[in-house]
């Protein structure tokens, strides 16, 4: 790795000169520290991406130094290389112990130092992207690509985390399913690039709506679930009527420049932390979600643009 950053640590000032220098030539950007708690204190100003780490030092030896580096989180993985004089094999098990990754025996060979920091900074790459890769991977699951609201998966995730909470609390859940009404119409009529801007502009306005505490979740297609924790069902209808109101006032910007409005079915249903004690916790949400979905059904064939509870 071209113009990674190496912190050297030595309390011998001539070690650190002679180091320097070679990881310089190299290209390395190399920062020093003479002591344990410097080295500390360089590592939490700015985390470099290796250390070669001197063992035997007054006040604070290298052991210390590496152990307090493998405690913090944040340098947990930091690759570290250590610097040993005496007995080699005796320091390298101390050395194991406190979270080495390698060991270079003084005086040092050029070749070997090189070889180490490369194979090391190769490793500590390869941790960085599959950190990466599962990041994303996290993103891709919890959230919909599309509206960036939560995913199915993510939404009825914390469902179970709220009926949960209900229960041992006691305290009413609410939730509503919401279906936009006549959908197709908008695809048909402008195209599905269109129909998909009308979908995000809709979620973008409603989580301007909504509390803190809510959470929405894309369930399917133009389909959205939404979850009132602590609210019970006359607190849901008058917040599902009001985003009701508030989404038909409202209009939609998307790349066309007609403005686009849209009304929403929006179906309720709610947990009474008093009943169903004993009833499982899968069981209690999926009747949940298919209660708000009834609801909402019964909405749509009472004529759209409207609430069921
Ligand atoms: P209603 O719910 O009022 O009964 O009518 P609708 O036309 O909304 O319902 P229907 O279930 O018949 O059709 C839903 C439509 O939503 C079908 C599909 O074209 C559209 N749709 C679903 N997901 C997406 C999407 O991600 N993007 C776009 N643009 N359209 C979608
Ligand atoms: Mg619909
Ligand atoms: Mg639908």
């Amino acid at each position: 790795m071209q113009n990674a950053s190496i912190l050297i640590v030595d309390d011998a000032p001539a070690n650190l000169e002679l180091l320097k220098a070679l990881l310089e030539s190299r290209h390395y950007k190399v920062i020093t520290a003479s002591s344990g708690a410097q080295a500390l204190a360089a590592i939490k100003d700015s985390i470099p991406d290796l250390v070669v780490l001197d063992v035997m030092m007054p006040e604070m030896s290298g052991y210390e130094v590496c152990q307090a580096i493998r405690q913090d989180p944040k340098t947990m993985l930091l690759p570290v290389v250590m610097l040993s004089a005496l007995d080699p094999d005796l320091e390298k098990v101390k050395g194991l112990e406190a979270g080495a990754d390698d060991f270079l025996s003084k005086p040092i060979r050029q070749a070997e130092l090189f070889a180490k920091i490369n194979s090391l900074l190769r490793i500590a790459n390869i941790h960085r992207e599959s950190e990466k890769n599962l990041n994303l991977l996290e993103t891709l699951t919890k959230y919909d690509p599309l509206t960036k609201s939560f995913s199915r998966t993510e939404i009825l995730h914390q469902l179970s985390i709220e009926i949960d909470r209900s229960q041992r609390n006691k305290h009413y859940l609410s939730l509503m399913v919401m279906d936009i009404d006549y959908f197709k119409n908008i695809n048909d009529q402008y195209g599905h690039q269109v129909g998909d801007e009308v979908l995000v502009s809709l979620v973008r306005h409603i989580h301007t709506t909504l509390r803190s505490t809510d959470s929405m979740g894309r369930i399917g297609g133009e389909e959205f679930l939404i979850l009132l924790p602590e609210t019970n069902i006359e607190g849901a209808i008058e917040i599902a009527e009001r985003l009701r109101s508030d989404v038909a006032k409202a209009t939609f910007k998307t790349s066309l420049s007609i403005p686009m409005q849209i009304t929403m079915s929006i179906g309720l249903a709610m947990l009474n932390p008093h009943h169903h004690l004993n009833t499982a916790q899968d069981v209690l949400l999926s009747d949940l979600v298919n209660q708000a979905d009834m609801s909402m059904y019964a909405a749509k064939q009472n004529g759209r643009n409207q609430i069921a509870a």
